[in-house]
């Protein structure tokens, strides 16, 4: 389970689910009839979430990404 944010560079401690942003994946592995995959959790906390989000990569692997108000078009 969640222990702290899920911002490497915040080590604000999970205490309550009402504070912050908790994040659930459910792991798909391709080609896997592993029965057993893991849920993920991630938690933002109040000050992080609102200027971060977690995303999953096209490998499947959940990462904590910066949210850009001004994102120019690529
Ligand atoms: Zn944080």
């Amino acid at each position: 389970m969640v222990s702290k944010c899920a911002n490497p560079s915040c080590d604000t401690p999970f205490h309550y689910f009402r504070e912050g942003k908790l994040f659930v994946f459910e792991p798909h592995e391709r080609g896997s009839s592993d029965l057993f995959l893991r849920v993920e959790h991630f938690w933002l906390c109040e000050c992080c979430a609102p200027s971060m989000t977690i995303v999953v990569d096209a490998g499947g692997h959940p990462r904590v990404e910066s949210v850009q108000h001004t994102r120019p078009a690529a």
